[in-house]
Formats: structure tokens, C-alpha cells, sequence
């Protein structure tokens, strides 16, 4: 066993327990400040979204940098000494993504992603009222 392998991946399985829930819970709280009300996790629609405006016809993922492959994000990279086990690994995940993105698309739902390292930008609650106010009509106008 590869000690240092092994302790660069407890590590960044720490890093991903440890922030799992909170970027998450931050969404939600906001979410709720601004009036929104919504569902959680629903199984039945692809990707199991974050959050799911049913009557909106939205849905919010809230996405782990690291699992999701930000793009372009330091999060998002993965470790250079073990890419054959996280190589493939993670791209089945940004895989399964994009085919849950394109599944919602088709069917008639609009998606926001929210970015794990995003959740601490000042403008999140901007983005959501965005996101989540628009109406279909405006939409369908542009
Ligand atoms: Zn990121």
C-alpha cells in the first residue's frame, strides 16, 4: 500500500465529509429566507436534484467541487498521484451529470447548478431570487 496515496485520499474524503452537508444547507436556508418553498432529493426526477420547485418547474443541484469536477476550479481538480483510481471514478460522476442535466432540459425543467465554492459568494441569494423568480413567460421571450 502506497502510504501516501492512501493519506492524500482519506484526506480528501475528510475534506468532502466535512463540507457535504453544509454548501447544501446554506442553499436551503437561503432559499427558504427568500420565501421559497421546495423538496428535497426527489428520486424520481434524473439526477435527483438538491432541491425541486415543482410548481416552478426548477430544480437547484448543489454540487461537491471535487465529485462534480467543477470546471476550472482548484476543487475541482483531480490528485495528480492517484488518477487511475480517480480518474474514472469522477468522470462517470460529470458523466451522470451532464446526462441529468440534458434528461431535466428535455422534460421541461429549468436548472440552476450551484458550485460548492460558490456558496460563500455574496451574490448567492441574487441568484437565487434570479433564478427562482423568473417567470416561464420571460423565459420563453428571450
Ligand atoms: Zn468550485
Amino acid at each position: 500500500v502506497d502510504n501516501l496515496t492512501t493519506e492524500r485520499r482519506s484526506q480528501n474524503m475528510r475534506r468532502i465529509r466535512s463540507a457535504g452537508m453544509k454548501p447544501e444547507m446554506t442553499v436551503r436556508k437561503l432559499a427558504h429566507a427568500l420565501g421559497y418553498r421546495y423538496r428535497l432529493h426527489v428520486k424520481d426526477l434524473p439526477g435527483k436534484p438538491d432541491l425541486v420547485f415543482t410548481k416552478r418547474r426548477k430544480v437547484i443541484f448543489v454540487h461537491g467541487c471535487f465529485w462534480h469536477q467543477h470546471p476550472g476550479c482548484r476543487e475541482g481538480r483531480p490528485p495528480g498521484s492517484n488518477s487511475a483510481y480517480w480518474g474514472p471514478k469522477l468522470a462517470r460522476n460529470a458523466e451522470r451529470d451532464r446526462t441529468a442535466l440534458l434528461a431535466l432540459a428535455k422534460a421541461g425543467w429549468r436548472v440552476l447548478v450551484i458550485w460548492e465554492c460558490e456558496t460563500g459568494d455574496a451574490d448567492l441569494a441574487t441568484r437565487l431570487r434570479d433564478f427562482l423568480g423568473e417567470t416561464a413567460m420571460q423565459f420563453e421571450a428571450t
